[in-house]
């Protein structure tokens, strides 16, 4: 990734710009609604889908519970092994400590496999500065290297990419990078992938570093596990010398046998599939290879003090909430100004960032808390209900405050509200169709005014008893 989302605007001007891009909006919805319909379709096979969803939910609070000793305990089984386990409190010492190790080889290159934490901690630009080129082996990750781009999805990192944008990018690029593209490539998926097939493999080969992440580190067996599709991140895993992986402290789970729950959790809900066609694990160090395993903090013990937003930390990466999310859909992953984007993105870059800035203080607001990813989500995260916790942290302008005050008093009795609604039927034709005065118009920038009905809910249930038809 050669991009940065650092200092990005915040979400709504993001948003805005990516509303006109109608190319954007049309990748995006083809390719979310393909992916969405294929995991109903799996997760609805299986009959005791919200017992494991419930599964789930509970290994991963034991987990966050008693992360300390399960955290020591892993540590203790991976030096057993053979690896060395190194702590790191944020992006920049986990940076240097891959540097580091990666120095000590004498090496000036390096194979990644997909990994969110490294992209997290802006590795590859740390290596860059360091005088080590870091290449992405995950196609999708590759395009989005080689095209001087942003990743906009956890799963499909270049999900807002065509075949026709992929093949330009290859041909134009590949050839700074090693491999050339052929110069009669189409846009054909089956040429396309040959073609990255063909520029990979030359980099394994010659690759004596090999950087990953993880999607679960167990902690009786201090084992590291990889879900994939392709094949790329075995061969990252397996063919180098050394083996550096940098994962979150929030991956681990207590016992070899709960992956059992998250094997069948996980496919199913990013890929739609009944089971991954690659899942590599790995325990300390192989003969003849040097494994170092990063354990990366980076915000996450504040979330976890978070007692409503730690649930958060029981995030798979499925991405199943970004692919029903009707606010991604339409701006797609480059607005939230993160590499978490969509609804988990909305919930998580704050709690690990903080909101000091902008940016990370609209993300909470990137949402129209329709519950669509709370009913997704396999490990059953209240992303509304976080949403809302962080809206609530915030600051709010004295206008809104005042409203807020305001409507709330109102609330608090039948008869005021009765009060109110008489009043506002009585108004109603005072009330500006378009744009509302005032800071209300910052409101009504992006959204009609509501019609005031004539007549309340209540009113027309004492006339009508709830007859049909008897509403106006
Ligand atoms: S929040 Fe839930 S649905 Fe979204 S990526 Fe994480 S595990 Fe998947």
């Amino acid at each position: 990734m050669s991009g940065t989302f650092l200092g990005m605007p915040a979400f709504p001007r993001n948003a805005e710009k990516a509303l006109l891009n109608s190319q954007l909006r049309f990748n995006l919805r083809n390719a979310t609604h393909t992916i969405r319909a294929r995991r109903a379709a799996v997760v609805d096979e299986l009959p005791d889908w919200e017992r494991l969803r419930a599964a789930g939910k509970a290994i991963k609070d034991d987990a966050l519970r008693n992360l300390d000793r399960y955290l020591v305990q892993a540590e203790e089984a991976v030096t057993r092994a053979g690896g060395h386990v190194h702590w790191a409190a944020d992006a920049a010492e986990a940076g240097r400590l891959v540097a580091d190790l990666v120095r000590a080889t004498g090496e000036t290159e390096v194979v990644k496999v997909k990994s969110m934490a490294t992209q997290e901690i802006g590795l590859n630009e740390i290596l860059r500065d360091a005088g080590i080129v870091a290449a992405e082996t995950d196609l999708a990750e590759l395009i989005v290297q080689l095209g001087d781009d942003l990743p906009s999805h956890i799963l499909v990192p270049a999900i807002h990419r065509n075949r026709a944008e992929i093949r330009e990018i290859f041909r134009e690029r590949m050839a700074d990078w090693g491999r050339p593209a052929p110069p009669d490539l189409t846009d054909d998926p089956a040429a396309l992938a040959e073609a990255a097939r063909r520029h990979l493999r030359e980099r394994f080969l010659t690759a004596e570093v090999g950087i990953s992440g993880a999607n679960f580190l167990i902690a009786e067996t201090g084992t590291l596990v990889v879900l994939e599709s392709e094949g790329n991140g075995r061969m990252c895993l397996t063919l180098p010398r050394t083996l550096i992986s940098v994962v979150g402290i929030e991956k681990v789970l207590p016992t070899w046998r709960d992956l059992e729950v998250f094997l069948q959790l996980l496919p199913r809900s990013s890929t739609g599939e009944r089971m991954n066609p690659y899942t590599s694990t790995w325990t300390g160090a192989a003969e003849g290879q040097e494994f170092h395993l990063i354990l990366l903090d980076n915000g996450r013990t504040n979330a976890l003090a978070d007692e409503i937003g730690r649930q958060a930390l029981r995030c798979i990466r499925c991405s199943a909430c970004l692919n029903v999310c009707p606010v991604y859909e339409r701006v797609g992953g480059h607005a939230y100004g993160s590499v978490y984007p969509g609804p988990i993105g909305a919930i998580l870059t704050p709690l690990l960032r903080g909101t000091a800035t902008d940016l990370d203080a609209s993300l909470p607001y990137a949402s129209s808390l329709c519950g669509a990813c709370y009913d997704v989500c396999p490990v059953a995260i209240d992303i509304p209900e976080v949403l809302v916790h962080l809206r609530a942290k915030g600051p709010h302008p004295p206008a809104e405050r005042l409203g807020m005050k305001a409507v709330g008093w109102t609330l608090n009795r039948p008869a005021r509200l009765r009060l109110a609604q008489r009043a506002a039927s009585r108004l109603r034709r005072l009330v500006p169709r378009r744009r509302l005065p005032g800071p209300g118009a910052a409101w009504t920038d992006t959204r009609d005014v509501p019609a005031v009905p004539e007549e309340s809910f209540r009113a027309w249930w004492r006339r009508t008893e709830g007859r049909e038809g008897g509403a106006r």
